[in-house]
């Protein structure tokens, strides 16, 4: 595996092998000593156009805990704020022989550019592009929910069987595009509820079921997790608003609360990207209550982060060297 650009490149074989190699990587995270030897002489550049706290300080972590030397760009304070284009800026960190380059960017399908233009022989690992993909988030997040939902050893497992209901701002979400995506391949079924101003066009092509009613989805198809989404407020404001009447009124159709926490099965877990809007999509209460595995899916992330710099960047097939 050269490049990660999408989860929809991932089958189901080669999925299950970054989340065992993301749990070996889990495994050194706990040792006195973190850091093994595996990228060591090797340079990653974060190319973050995008703001970002978890996934620019999660990959940052995951490539200096192999020892690989990290370089952090942003566009604020770079050239990028004198116009130079992205091609531009991708050959200037060729030409200082990097041999990864992990992308966040708002533009769709960026990296997909930085891959295959022909701008450089580095890896490219897609960080989040625009509302298209993030699939580092959903290999963390499938990683946490095997982990709690597919026995005790959930390694070499899919997540078969396993109900996933993802509620929100779909629209804008490259997490549920991902999400979508990946815990399909891995077996589990899908569900999106959300309002129809939040949902893309053609959504009833993709390999999920939709519900406008949250109430209704809970009842009638009850999860083992349950993703709240972010609403995210730039990407409305952008577009000119109207997404939904007032916060008010998601709280109560959309927001999870205290109730519908009560309503869920006893073992059914809930998951959050972050940034979470508290009081918005999801309750104090429910963020930090016993069911929440907000905190675990970021220390997963770098783990998985991990495994894919482990992958892509060694080319290696098997398992870590210890
Ligand atoms: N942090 C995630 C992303 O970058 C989710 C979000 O921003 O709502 O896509």
């Amino acid at each position: 595996m050269k490049h990660l650009l999408s989860a929809q490149d991932l089958t189901r074989d080669q999925a299950i092998q970054i989340l065992d190699i993301a749990e070996e990587m889990a495994a050194t995270q706990a040792r006195e000593v973190k850091k093994l030897p595996t990228l060591r002489g090797q340079t990653v550049v974060n190319l973050f156009f995008e703001d970002s706290t978890r996934t620019r300080i999660s990959f940052e972590t995951a490539a200096k805990r192999l020892s690989a030397d990290v370089i952090n760009f942003s566009p604020k304070g770079s050239s990028v704020s004198k116009g130079e284009s992205l091609k531009d800026t991708v050959l200037t960190l060729g030409a200082m022989h990097t041999d990864a380059i992990v992308v966040r960017h708002y533009a769709s399908g960026a990296p997909y550019n930085i891959a295959h233009a022909g701008w450089t022989d580095a890896c490219v690992i897609n960080a989040g592009d625009g509302t298209h993909q993030h699939p580092t988030q959903s290999l963390l997040d499938a990683m946490t929910m095997r982990r709690h939902l597919m026995g005790p050893t959930p390694v070499g497992q899919d997540l078969n069987g396993l109900s996933i209901m993802i509620v929100g701002d779909v629209l804008h979400s490259r997490v549920a595009r991902s999400g979508v995506d990946l815990f399909t391949t891995l077996g589990a079924k899908v569900t999106l509820v959300a309002p129809a101003t939040l949902l893309p066009i053609g959504v009833d092509t993709w390999p999920c079921g939709v519900y406008y009613d949250l109430d209704q989805a809970l009842r009638e198809a009850p999860p083992d997790a349950l993703m709240m989404l972010r609403v995210q407020k730039e990407r409305m404001s952008a577009a000119g608003g109207g997404f939904f009447p007032s916060p008010q009124e998601y709280t109560r159709d959309y927001g999870l609360d205290e109730a519908r926490l009560a309503a869920l099965q006893r073992h059914a877990i809930v998951l959050h990207p972050g940034p979470m809007n508290r009081g918005l999509e999801i309750t104090s209460g429910a963020a930090d209550g016993a069911r929440s595995v907000i905190v675990e899916q970021v220390a997963n992330g770098v783990a998985v982060r991990m495994a894919v710099l482990y992958l892509t960047m060694t080319g290696a097939k098997g398992k870590v060297a210890a």
